[in-house]
């Protein structure tokens, strides 16, 4: 998602799109999202510094970690980043053209991109462990059978 500099007003202001997942760098093995990611970002410029507070509204196809069903997981996500104008070549060393130090994301003046930020958000706001719902009674781990759906033939049988 790109945001161009003269399009952005002084003082405060928000911009909201609809992002493809691809646009942004996410592959299909990353995650797969049903429709495009909802971007709702609220802007404050101060001249060539602009602090971004961003929204993100995504559904993960997920697969639970329990009783391995696949379903709709809703996300909605925060992140914040910092802007400033990248300074000139004679005083940057190669290390301030790293995006990630120090926090601060750079742009050239013209043209802002925040599909990094909005790439990480979403992979890191993924859970580790999908699950279905909270109280999802997963697998049976003698028979395999979806407790979700009722007691397997194992409950009442004795171990050993
Ligand atoms: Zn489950
Ligand atoms: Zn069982």
């Amino acid at each position: 998602m790109e945001l161009k500099l003269h399009e952005i007003e002084e003082g405060q202001s928000r911009v909201e799109a609809e992002v493809p997942a691809q646009s942004v760098g996410i592959q299909a093995q990353d995650v797969e999202l049903e429709g495009p990611i909802r971007v709702a970002l609220s802007l404050d410029r101060r001249g060539d510094e602009i602090w971004i507070r961003g929204t993100l509204h995504a559904i993960a196809l997920q697969q639970c970690s329990r009783c391995l069903v696949d379903f709709s997981q809703i996300l909605e996500l925060e992140f914040e980043v910092f802007c400033a104008k990248l300074p000139s070549a004679r005083t940057m060393s190669p290390k301030g053209l790293d995006e990630e130090d120090g926090g601060v994301h750079f742009h050239d003046g013209h043209v802002l991109s925040i599909d990094s930020e909005i790439r990480e958000s979403v992979l890191l706001g993924l859970p580790m462990r999908p699950l279905c719902r909270e109280s999802c009674a997963g697998l049976c781990p003698r028979c395999g059978e979806d407790r979700n759906l009722g007691a397997c033939r194992c409950v009442g049988v004795a171990a050993g």
